[in-house]
């Protein structure tokens, strides 16, 4: 069966990853949410929102942004831990604690490649940006709701519609619910890796990407790094990454500090030890090795010619499209793209 088949393919560390999720969400959402309940909520909303205390509305004095942070206390505490875990570890809540990415993520690597919707190609860091400063500053002023298009209200109320809670169910056949579960479908279990929520339209993950970036060079900060002494340019790496934050850069991977979520992906599937997560500088490895078929190969600049050749690739497995011509697939992407533009808009002033 092909779901159990994806399962097995999953590389060991990522399993503990998925583990830790789905401990994350167990604690953090409905029907248990014992974590919520602790701060005396059942779900992410209220006091443990993470998504609205620094939103500026025309006017606003501090006053006013006092009493945003005093309604969202738990959730400026947990955003404030976030933010300094991150600074020193990477991205370590979007990677291996959200349970509203990481369940959308699960969901997506259980299904076929070919239902899925390819959006790591996009200017995704211009797309993120230019949504977090559209939600900051011109979503007040339009008067339009920040709970309008957030999944962190959504996944929890799906879970309890799935547990037979009946607040789930009216909130998923109302029309924010209908508008949401299709962004979660679309930018999460139908997106290639499950995470196009995560890089375009979630406020978290763009203050927390810009913080892990800002930090990346400072002395202690782990981050996911590259040996390019070690790197073949043979682009696994960059075909894994869940976020599309790895670019070949004359054929050698470059790690996106403003995208990583430190997911460690790459580095288990990199076959030549290239990456790792480490503090800067990634120390020159004058002796590269093939680690994982034990068998010990030098680099030679032949090595350059292992680039993997997308077009060469696709023509292997008989998806070639002649240079020029437009396959299907891109015409579905464009329009699944609008769909998904329509959604926010309509979303936005519903
Ligand atoms: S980007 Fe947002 S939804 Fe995605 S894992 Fe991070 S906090 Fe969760
Ligand atoms: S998988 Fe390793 S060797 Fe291949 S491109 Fe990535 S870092 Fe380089
Ligand atoms: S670069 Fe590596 S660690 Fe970062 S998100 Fe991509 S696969 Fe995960």
């Amino acid at each position: 069966m092909q779901v159990i088949e994806n399962i097995k393919s999953i590389p060991k560390v990522q399993k503990y990853r998925y583990f830790l999720i789905i401990l994350a969400s167990m604690s953090l959402l409905g029907p248990l949410a014992f974590l919520p309940q602790l701060a005396g909520s059942d779900d992410l909303c209220g006091t443990l929102c993470m998504r609205r205390f620094y939103l500026y509305f025309p006017g606003m004095s501090w006053e006013d942004f006092f009493v945003h942070v005093n309604a969202a206390a738990v959730g400026v505490v947990a955003f404030s831990v976030i933010m300094l875990t991150t600074l020193f570890f990477g991205r370590m809540w979007c990677g291996y604690l959200c349970p509203v990415g990481g369940l959308a993520e699960l969901s997506s690597r259980m299904l076929n490649d070919r239902w899925k919707i390819e959006f790591r190609s996009l200017p995704q860091v211009q797309i993120r940006y230019g949504y977090f400063g559209f939600f900051l500053v011109a979503m007040p002023a339009l008067g339009i709701s920040a709970c309008s298009l957030c999944n962190f209200i959504t996944i929890p109320r799906l879970i309890e519609a799935m547990s037979g809670e009946y607040r789930g169910m009216i909130f998923l056949v109302s029309s924010v619910g209908l508008v949401n579960l299709g962004l979660l479908l679309l930018l999460g279990v139908f997106a290639s890796k499950g995470r196009a929520y995560c890089q375009f339209m979630c406020p978290i993950g763009a203050a927390d990407g810009l913080v892990n970036r800002i930090a990346a060079n400072l002395p202690f900060a782990h981050r996911i790094r590259i040996a390019k002494e070690r790197c073949t340019g043979c682009n696994i790496c960059a075909r894994n990454c869940m976020c599309g934050a790895i670019k070949m850069v004359n054929k050698i991977a470059v790690v996106d500090q403003v995208s990583c979520m430190s997911c460690h992906e790459c580095v288990d599937v990199c076959d030549w030890n290239a990456l790792a997560w480490t503090t800067p500088p990634r120390h020159a490895i004058n002796e590269p090795k093939r680690i994982k078929k034990n068998t010990e190969i030098l680099p030679t600049p032949d090595w350059q010619a292992v680039h993997f050749d997308a077009n060469k690739a696709d023509a292997v497995a008989g998806t070639a499209t002649r240079r020029g011509s437009v396959s299907w697939v891109s015409v579905f992407n464009v329009m699944i793209l609008l769909t998904v533009v329509s959604i926010v808009i309509v979303g936005s002033f519903l």
